[in-house]
This record gives C-alpha cells, structure tokens and sequence, in this order.
C-alpha cells in the first residue's frame, strides 16, 4: 500500500465525470464570451512567479513548490496559472500580432504547500479565464458578468459577489500610508505573518485569516475613503453596470486578494450550501495594472478569474445541483457459448463504431448473472446472443426498461438500434432543446453554446441529425 501524497487527492469515477461536468459547462460559456483555450506547462522558471505573484504574498513566501532541477535551474509547480498565461501570450508574440484583448481561459492543476483543510489542497484544479489588453471598465464588468453565469448556469443561486477596488497607483499609495499609520500602533499584538506583512505589503494584512486579527483589522482606514476621483468613478461605474445587469452583490472594503498583481477591481463569489458548508471564496479575480509589462509584455493591462473546481464539486454535491449525468450504456451484449463470444467481440467493434456505447459479457457464463450485471452496468438494452440466435442469423433484444422481449434478424440491427434509440429520444425530448439528454435543463446550455435547436448539428458537415442523440454521441455519424 502506497499513501497519497499528503493534501492531494484522488479524482475518480463519478467524481471525475462531475469535474468533467463544471468544466464543460464553463468552457461552453468562456467559449460564448469569445475566449480560446490555453495548456500552459505546470512547471515554470521559479522568476516568474517571484516577480508577478510578487514575493510578499504567501505564496510566493511559503507555498511554492520549487526544486532545482537536474541542470541547476530553479523551477516551480505553478501555484497559479495568470503568469504563465500571459507568459505564453508574450512568448507567442500574440500582443504584437493579435487585437486586443487577447482572451484566454484554461483548465488544470496548481500546486501550493498550505495546510490541508475542508476545501484547500496542495494541488487543486482551477478554471479560469485572462483578458489581456483590456483597461476598460467595461472589460472588468464583462468578466465578472463572465463568472456570474458559469455559476448560474451550473445551478447556483443565492450567490455571494463581493466587489472592491484597490485604486489607482496614487489612492494606493495614501491607503497604504494610512495603513502604515494605523498598524503601527497595533502590530505588536498582531500575528508574525502580518509582522512580516507590514514591513513587505501592507495591504496584505487585509487578508489576514487569523480570526484574533480580525477585531483589529476591522477597524483599520477603508480604501473608500483614500480613492482619487477618477478611481472613486471607476468603481462607481462599475457598480452601475452590475446592477445593469441584475447582478447582486456587496461592497467588501477589506477585500484584497492573496496576490500583488492586482490594481482597481477584485472580486471574490461565495456560496453557502443549504447545510451551512462554506469552503471560502469559490472564485475570485480582478484587474492587474502592471503584470503583462512585469512578464516583458506591453504597457497594457488585463483582468481575470479563476474558480476552484474542488470548492464549487463540492458544494454542488451538498446542494445536489448536479444533474443526472449519464453512467450507463446504450447495449449490454450477453453472449451465450464460445461461438457467441467470438461473434459478439466483433459485433461489440462495429456497434460501438455506429456510435452505441457497448459492453460485451465475458466475464459469466450464466444468464442471471449476465442479467444481473447488465442491471449494474445500467444498460438500456441487452443483445442476446446464443447458439439459436447464431444459426438462425437471429438476435434476442430484451429492453432491460419495460422488459419486453424480442427477436429480430442480425441484418435489422442497426436499424432497429437507430429506431429505438431515436424514438427513445423524442419521447424524452420534451423541448426543443438539442443538449436534453447532456443534462443540462432546456435552454441553458444551447444558449451559451450559441445554437438554436437543430443548428449544432446542421453546421456540422459530419453529422445527419442531432449532435446530441441519446446518451451523447452521434448515432447517425457515417
Ligand atoms: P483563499 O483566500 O481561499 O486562500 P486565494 O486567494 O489563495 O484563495 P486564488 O489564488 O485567487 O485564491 O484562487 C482562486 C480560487 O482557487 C479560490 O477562490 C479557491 O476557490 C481556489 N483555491 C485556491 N487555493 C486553493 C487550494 N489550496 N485548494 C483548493 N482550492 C483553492
Ligand atoms: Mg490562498
């Protein structure tokens, strides 16, 4: 027996297929807002977090895994991907050769040594989205509005956007002078992180978990009131834009965020599960000023996100807001005799190549238990195939559903299939919504995938009829 690495965990089975659920789900809205994929590597010269993440967060301090490598050179599991997103813009030349913004989102492991807890892994997966060479406020609103319905499409309700702004440079540095002011009669009786903290970056003792810290903090000067007039605008606008939008949400003053590339607006989205289970912030972003020129990039700015796969699985497993997601096979093959088995290897290739999911019995001889393991497989149909069937040409098909029982010729097969599983659709098919049977409730997920009822498929040279038949695939695929 070999131990998990401590604070990892194991993503398997029908937590897998949930994890594979979020992240859809959110790719098909990123896609909708404009955004491309990016797969950056998780190993990163250890410089570049230093410098963008900044070397008075946490996690640059104490939370980075960095090794030297076999070549002497210093390199770090990325704790975060915003650096080695616009690392690969800068590298790709794509500020020099594409409009701005350039929009990238991504999907994929971070590592960080923190304290293992309820919600908080060394390595955990994130989702989240850069737009880079956007200074506008209509591009932070439009990110935001971005993240609000990823969750909402996944189901959330009674969410929790908590908004703040960190300024300009110039209502930064007297916020900052005001806090150097205030903390310095109370730093003593303070943690040794926030000790640190004051002397690296101040703001960061905003961020402070310990909860002895708090009363203190509570009572230091609010951002709002260090604003210049521009800034105080900004935020303003950004304010009137969100309840535009009938987006919810609350001004947080102490609202910081754990890395010193930010500037202007950051966010953070809670959610409670009806339990009471709150495994902190399951998402948050904001503005950066400086980090695309820091990485070598232009004088220009960009704002993002990143949500926390484990936090929001983990809530929606609490609040059940997963739908049904489908865990069966189309056809459970049951062959009876050694020529049976021979016959049904090759018929499993070829229906599976029409698009049904199948799988073939090997592994008992008689029928009830065949019977029963077709049950935990939760097949749809089961082909019965026996020394009769074989001579004759013939299959018994029994719909494990209703348990009705019939035989029809081998030749007949496919389009028996393509029948049963098509009428089996539009009798499911209470809508006009191609993406039914993913899970997804009528209209939520077409609308951010951007195609009417049909069209998914229409477009798309491969396919005859419904992109989305039955359990997902493409029956009608050549
Ligand atoms: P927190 O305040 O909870 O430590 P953070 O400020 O470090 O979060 P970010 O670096 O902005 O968070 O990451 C964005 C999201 O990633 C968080 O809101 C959270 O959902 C998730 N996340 C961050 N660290 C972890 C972790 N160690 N384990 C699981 N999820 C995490
Ligand atoms: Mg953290």
């Amino acid at each position: 027996m070999f131990n998990i690495v401590k604070g990892t965990h194991d993503v398997i089975q029908a937590e897998a297929q949930r994890y594979s659920y979020i992240e859809e789900v959110m790719t098909n809205v990123a896609l909708n807002y404009g955004y491309k994929e990016f797969r950056t590597p998780v190993l990163e010269n250890s410089d570049l977090f230093i410098r963008s993440v900044g070397d008075s967060s946490d996690i640059v301090r104490k939370e980075m895994y960095t090794f030297e490598d076999k070549g002497g050179r210093s390199i770090t599991l990325r704790p975060e991907r915003t650096a080695g997103i616009i690392r690969s813009m800068v590298n790709a030349k794509l500020f020099a050769n594409q409009d701005y913004p350039v929009k990238a989102f991504y999907v994929g492991p971070n590592f960080r040594y923190e304290r293992p807890q309820q919600g908080r892994y060394r390595q955990f997966n994130q989702f989240g989205v850069e737009c880079a060479g956007a200074s506008t406020i209509e591009r932070d609103v439009e990110t935001i509005a971005l993240g609000y319905t990823m969750l909402k499409v996944l189901g959330f309700d009674n969410l929790k956007l908590k908004i703040n702004t960190l300024g300009d440079k110039e209502s930064r540095e007297n916020y900052k002078a005001a806090l150097k002011e205030y903390f310095s009669k109370h730093i003593e009786e303070m943690c040794g992180d926030c000790k640190e903290r004051f002397k690296l970056n101040i703001l960061r003792i905003l961020d402070c978990k310990v909860p002895e810290d708090r009363p203190i903090i509570d009572k230091a000067p609010k951002i709002g009131d260090y604003l210049t007039e521009e800034a105080r605008n900004r935020f303003e606008k950004v304010k009137s834009y969100l309840t535009a939008l009938e987006i919810p949400f609350e001004v947080d003053s102490e609202l910081v965020r754990g890395l010193d590339y930010y500037s202007g607006i950051v966010f953070e989205f809670h959610y409670t599960a009806s339990n009471g289970n709150n495994y902190g912030a399951i998402g948050a972003g904001g503005h950066y000023g400086n980090l695309i020129s820091e990485i070598g990039g232009p004088q220009i700015e960009g704002v993002g996100f990143a949500f926390g796969i484990e936090r929001i699985a983990k809530v929606m497993e609490d609040d059940s807001l997963f739908p049904e997601l489908a865990n069966g096979v189309d056809l459970f093959i049951m062959p009876m005799g050694e020529k049976a088995v021979e016959f049904s290897f090759g018929l499993a290739y070829v229906l599976r190549n029409l698009g049904y999911s199948t799988e073939v019995c090997y592994e008992a001889k008689s029928m009830g238990a065949m019977f029963k393991k077709a049950e935990r497989r939760e097949a749809t149909l089961a082909l019965i195939i026996g020394e009769d069937e074989l001579n004759n040409n013939m299959i018994t098909i029994k719909n494990l559903g209703t348990k009705e029982q019939t035989q029809i010729n081998l030749q007949d097969l496919q389009s028996y299939l393509d029948n049963f599983f098509d009428i089996e659709l539009e009798s499911a098919d209470d809508s006009e919504c191609c993406c039914h049977h993913e899970g997804h409730e009528h209209g939520e997920c077409c609308r951010h995938e951007g195609h009417e009822h049909g069209e998914c498929c229409q477009d798309d040279d491969e396919h005859e009829h419904h992109c989305c038949h039955g359990h997902g695939h493409c029956h009608h695929e050549e």
